[in-house]
């Protein structure tokens, strides 16, 4: 199976919504799968009129685990407080007490308690499931329970979701989320192809670069969309010289269009509310199918 991210740094410059419309017109001639991996945000089925209600599944998930104390046992040496690095512990009566949402389940309590008082324990720290688009594809979520840790662990599930929901997908792709943090890392490595989503401003521009930075370290093959190309010329212009230099394909320059925000307020995927955004997917698809699998032919 085939797998190929699109990643932004930047939230807002339309990635998701990209992801959506290209998933659509991949599956028009090959049996794809959707991986939705912004944990935090979960939101690419919504973009295909699925909230968590209408998911075929949707389960509690454990990726995370937290300190428990056993305060019977405790010798009260205070050595789990002095040790946690991430200050989830505290003294009150002179026996540790656990901040849960504090606690990052590193073990180094339980390694240093004397008197073997603390265990770590599974915490439920996410949902995890998946959707079944009306395009025929379905899209594996998961979605971080609030104040719960983990999110790059609980990414890895989601790709395994993907892969176990539809195990003879000829093509992954991979929504991530905004940003360079760890879900991002977790999304983007192992992957065929990155597809770095930007626009045309001095903070999508930057993000671009450090998301950049993610996709080299793991030598992923890539290509750049400039959304709303238009808006900002010159930076537009900026980022096409960036591209040249680096010999980074631009697969796409999508303009601004009243459209674009139309479809996303009635929940339709743009390719099929407007037909010269169809023309602009199916060219996009075209020139990604030529990088990641027509090149391997
Ligand atoms: S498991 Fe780690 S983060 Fe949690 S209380 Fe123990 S030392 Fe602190
Ligand atoms: S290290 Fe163990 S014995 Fe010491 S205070 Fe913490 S829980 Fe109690």
């Amino acid at each position: 199976m085939k797998s190929i991210i699109v990643l932004s740094g930047k939230g807002g410059v339309g990635k998701s919504s990209i992801a959506a419309s290209l998933a659509i017109a991949f599956s028009e001639d090959k049996r794809i799968v959707c991986a939705d991996c912004d944990v935090d945000a979960s939101n690419l089925s919504i973009l295909f009129s699925l909230p968590t209600e209408r998911y075929e599944e949707w389960t509690p998930l454990s990726t995370n685990q937290i300190a428990s104390i056993d305060r019977d046992k405790c010798i009260r040496c205070g050595k789990c407080i002095a040790t946690c690095y991430f200050k989830a512990l505290r003294s009150e009566d002179n026996i540790p007490k656990l901040n849960e949402f504090g606690c990052e389940g590193c073990g180094a309590c339980e390694l240093i308690c004397p008197a073997k008082a603390i265990t770590l324990k599974d915490i439920d720290n996410a949902y995890i499931g998946y959707s079944r688009t009306g395009y025929g594809f379905k899209i594996a979520s998961a979605q971080l329970l609030p104040g719960n840790s983990g999110s790059g662990k609980v990414v890895s599930e989601v790709r395994k979701k993907a892969k176990e929901i539809e195990p003879d997908a000829e093509l992954m792709i991979i929504d991530a989320a905004a940003g360079i943090g760890c879900p991002v890392i977790a999304s983007v490595t192992g992957n065929d192809y990155a597809l770095l989503v930007t626009e045309p401003t001095p903070s999508g521009y930057e993000d671009m670069l450090r998301a950049l930075d993610i996709v080299d370290h793991f030598r992923i093959k890539k290509g750049i969309i400039i959304n709303k190309y238009d808006l900002n010329k010159d930076y537009s212009a900026k980022i096409e010289l960036f591209a040249q230099e680096k010999k980074i394909p631009i697969i796409h320059k999508i303009p601004f269009d009243r459209a674009f925000v139309d479809a996303m307020t009635n929940m339709v995927p743009i390719i099929d509310h407007d037909k010269d955004f169809r023309k602009m997917f199916m060219d996009m698809k075209k020139k990604i199918e030529a990088e990641v699998i027509d090149s391997e032919k």
